[in-house]
């Protein structure tokens, strides 16, 4: 029995409150997170001390703070079972990220696969200042050295995350694996050193390890513009679906087209539980026999129904804000202490506890 009296294993995960939360997440991450509500202490964390690529637009973290909890209940993440929390709000976190950054060499930042594509795309999207010098114009900046430091950094931010309420699990899309075995690297190597503090976590990825795009590109991502969220009207969902990037080298209906590799395929397969429709759908494809107006119209009808119990409830907490702001509440108070008791183990092992008799 651990001191707050929950003697299940824990989990910690979390989203950047960049925007609305979309297919990706739900395939990847949260239909795990859900299922997993009652055999887990779970913490489900709203990371934004990691958002230096929005920090022009603090008004929109603000707005998705609250708008990714309001998804999180529409899906049926339940708060009376598990703990939503705001990173901010626990400074801890800043704290055991710098002195966790001690035991990491920047080498190991470098060769992180995810951080150096999420770092090529900023550079490529650019950064804005507002440069004083010229009266205070915004300009963008597309440069390795306009990317944040805390960009670079963001992977020992999450290291410091998981290992805060000392968390067994961590379910994720496949992205965020390297930031893990990073965890277990540091885990393993601050317990060696300074005594048992932390578990070694496990990484646990969702039944579609990384959905891609509408536009064809590998990832689905709220900072690329390319999802289909969960909080879309059925008219937004089929237009999204109508202009769905699809078999590029198919002109005709009447041409057999690539299922493969074709991201509305890969739709069906995640979101439509009628196989029979998927499997008759996928032959008649493949043999020129069906357009794909109607392979599109198909998946928009069956997202739609997906969508709809999800739009329902998320109606009731976008009705009732204080349910949502009282949920954040109540989970951030409960894993701040949490933290202070994981902190004052951190201080003890490193020998910072220097007033203590
Ligand atoms: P951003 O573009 O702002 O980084 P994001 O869409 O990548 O946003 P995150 O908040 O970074 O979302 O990710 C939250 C969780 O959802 C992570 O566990 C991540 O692996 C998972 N996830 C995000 N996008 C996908 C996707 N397309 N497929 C599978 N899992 C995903
Ligand atoms: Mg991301």
């Amino acid at each position: 029995m651990t001191a707050n009296g929950d003697d299940r294993q824990r989990i910690l995960t979390g989203v950047r409150p960049t925007g609305a939360l979309h297919l990706g997440h739900y395939a990847g991450a949260l239909e795990n997170w859900i299922r997993l509500q009652d055999e887990y202490d779970c913490h489900f964390l709203i990371a934004d001390y990691q958002v230096s690529d929005h920090a022009d637009d603090i008004d929109r973290v603000r707005e998705a703070v609250i708008e990714v909890a309001t998804d999180w209940l529409a899906v049926g993440l339940d708060p009376d079972r598990s703990h939503f929390v705001i990173e901010s709000l626990i400074p801890e976190h800043a704290e055991l990220t710098t002195l966790l950054s001690w035991f990491i060499g920047m080498g190991r930042l470098e060769r992180n696969p995810t951080l150096k594509a999420e770092m090529d795309e900023l550079e490529e999207r650019g950064m804005s200042f507002e440069d004083t010098e010229r009266e205070g114009k915004r300009q963008v900046v597309r440069e390795r050295g306009a990317v944040p430091v805390a960009f670079f950094t963001y992977p020992i931010m999450q290291v410091a995350n998981i290992l805060m309420p000392r968390a067994h699990l961590v379910p994720v899309g496949e992205d965020q694996l390297p930031h893990i075995e990073m965890t277990r690297e540091t885990a393993r190597r601050f317990n060696r050193r300074f005594g048992e503090v932390f578990p070694e976590p496990r990484g646990l990825v969702g039944r579609v390890p990384r959905l891609v795009g509408t536009d064809g590109n590998a990832k689905m991502s709220k900072s690329v513009g390319n999802t289909i969220d969960l909080k879309d009207d059925a008219e937004t969902v089929e237009r999204k679906v109508m202009r769905m990037y699809t078999d590029p080298t198919r002109l005709r209906a009447t041409d057999p087209g690539h299922v493969e590799g074709n991201p509305v395929f890969m739709y069906h397969d995640a979101f439509n539980p009628d196989t029979a429709e998927v499997d008759d759908l996928k032959e008649r494809y493949r043999e020129g026999r069906v357009g794909d107006v109607e392979v599109k119209r198909k998946l928009a009808a069956a997202l739609n129904t997906f969508l709809d119990p999800i739009r329902e409830r998320r109606s009731h907490y976008e009705a009732n804000p204080a349910e949502v702001r009282e949920a954040l509440a109540r989970g951030t108070e409960h894993a701040r202490g949490v933290a202070q008791d994981t902190m004052a183990d951190v201080r003890s092992a490193l020998g910072l506890n220097y007033l203590d008799g």
